[in-house]
């Protein structure tokens, strides 16, 4: 089946994305790993996609559909697949729509008080780039990297005034996407100011809804 999942930044959509691929054995498809897949392995396109993005501007959506696709027509998407945080805007929404059917959309919601709580608790090494978060996922020695001992530090942007920013994009543009999704009958909302684990649990309750509706 072909599932969606999208959520603000810091709703823990990447892990549950994660959950979910492994419990059903289908990929997960994120474009921003596409998009800096095609930028590490330096191909004429991700050329392209990296002058466009240092320039400040977002990798136009044809670019997105088209890596999409590719990886959609590979072999292990023949069961299906879950496109984590795609399509995020009206216009990726109609790209989606003309070239494949889905099945399903997970909102993951949280409030946008406490996406800025987890997103500012966030702290990344200097040197290795892993990342903690001072709250959750606290590292040995306050300030230091488990991996290489280095500073962590706080990204630019994920500082609150940033967050604040981005999560007013995020619903302005999104809101085209779950209007349609919901007019379809099929968008599921998951609260995920939960654990992990009872947030997966209700992805899946929903998944056997959708499943005895059919
Ligand atoms: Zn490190």
């Amino acid at each position: 089946m072909n599932i969606i999942i999208l959520g603000p930044q810091g709703s823990g959509k990447g892990t549950q994305s994660g959950l979910l691929s492994k419990r059903l054995g289908v990929p997960c498809i994120s474009s921003g790993d596409l998009l800096r897949s095609e930028i590490s392995r330096k191909t004429a396109l991700g050329k392209k996609i990296k002058s466009i993005i240092e320039s400040g501007r977002l990798a136009p959506d044809n670019i997105t559909l088209g890596l999409i696709l590719k990886r959609i027509g590979k072999h292990d998407c023949k069961n299906g697949f879950i496109l984590d945080g795609y399509p995020r805007n009206k216009q990726q929404l109609e790209d989606l729509k003309k070239n494949i059917g889905m099945d399903i959309l997970f909102r993951i919601n949280i409030p946008d008080k406490e996406a800025v709580k987890r997103l500012s608790s966030r702290r990344q090494c200097k040197k290795c780039g892993a990342i903690y978060n001072i709250i959750t996922m606290k590292p040995k020695a306050a300030g230091k990297c488990d991996k290489c001992g280095s500073a962590l530090v706080q990204r630019e942007d994920d500082k609150p005034s940033s967050i604040k920013k981005r999560l007013h994009i995020y619903h302005n543009e999104t809101k085209a996407v779950f209007d349609y999704f919901a007019g379809k009958g099929i968008l599921a909302e998951i609260n995920g100011e939960q654990s992990i684990e009872k947030v997966f649990s209700d992805i899946m309750k929903e998944l056997e809804k959708w499943r005895e509706s059919r």
